[in-house]
């Protein structure tokens, strides 16, 4: 018998009928059904891989991974499409599914519980992609890898060669933390229901930084006190957020003294960081 197939239009809209669900936009629900995306994603695993996914939704993704991994830790907010995925899914033994919401979630408790590689899996909810990649990158250092699905337009934003207006603190740290490489674009016509936008596929590998500070949490408070008003410059926004720093001491590190946040570098923010830390 060949092997059941969740992510595609057929099925999804049949579980979707059975189940009588709506997709909720308040959790960003869009369905993966586009088996050779799914396939591009699981490709990039092994049997070696502990997966931890975030917004399993009806199992698109979940299955394959539970198939070929030797481990699936699945967190989903939605109650209801938990229900559904232990019902549909059949809870193979490798596979845990959490009613929780992942903003609240103890990683740390859940990583430290999990022998070998930890690749994280997620087709992102639009409305907190940031907000998760942030938590993943600062706050789990045991995550080897992290494959993303995104809005196309917030991928892109990470291979900026220069800094815009729409960059933020997540791109000038992430790089700190991994390489990041373009898995696969994703059109709007793969989910259901249709998004207004094209997605990517986003790999985030994790690898020391050159140039390592002892603090990482202190640097991405500076870089986010910089940025905490956009319209002004950054001299100003250190000493709004509480940091003591002087035009000289910026001019000594190659900072113009009129220099706003988008016009600094990781390597500049890094300099910054010791200067403060020299304090
Ligand atoms: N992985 C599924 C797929 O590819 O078809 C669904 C992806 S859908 C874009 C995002 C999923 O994340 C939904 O199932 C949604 O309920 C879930 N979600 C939204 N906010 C969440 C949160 N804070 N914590 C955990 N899951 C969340």
């Amino acid at each position: 018998m060949s092997e059941r197939i969740i992510g595609c239009k057929s099925e999804i809209t049949h579980l979707m009928k059975k189940h009588q669900l709506t997709a909720r936009k308040q959790y960003g629900q869009n369905f993966l059904v586009e088996p050779s995306v799914i396939n591009k994603i699981v490709d990039q695993l092994s049997e070696e891989d502990t997966v931890i996914e975030i917004g399993p939704g009806l199992g698109s993704l979940t299955l394959p991974m539970a198939r070929k991994c030797r481990r699936v830790i699945a967190i989903e907010i939605d109650e209801q499409l938990c229900g559904i995925l232990r019902e549909e899914l059949k809870d193979p033994d490798n596979l845990e599914i959490r009613n929780e919401d992942i903003l609240q979630t103890d990683l740390d408790a859940i990583l430290n519980e999990i022998e070998g590689r930890v690749t994280v899996v997620s087709n992102l909810p639009y409305y907190i992609t940031s907000e998760i990649l942030l938590k993943l990158l600062t706050e789990s250092g045991k995550i080897s890898r992290i494959i993303a699905m995104m809005q196309k337009e917030v991928a892109e934003r990470f291979f900026k060669k220069q800094a815009d207006k729409d960059y933020g603190p997540l791109q000038v740290i992430a790089p700190y933390y991994c390489e990041i490489s373009l898995l696969s674009r994703v059109n709007k016509r793969n989910f259901l229901p249709q998004p207004r936008v094209d997605s990517a596929v986003l790999l985030f590998t994790r690898r020391p930084y050159h140039h390592p500070v002892e603090d990482e949490q202190r640097l991405l408070d500076i870089i986010r006190a910089c940025y905490s008003q956009r319209r002004k410059i950054v001299l100003t926004n250190l000493t709004n957020s509480g940091y003591h720093i002087n035009k000289q001491q910026l001019n000594d590190i190659n900072i113009k003294e009129t220099a706003r946040c988008e016009q600094l570098s990781l390597d500049d923010y890094i300099r910054l960081y010791e200067v403060l830390s020299d304090d």
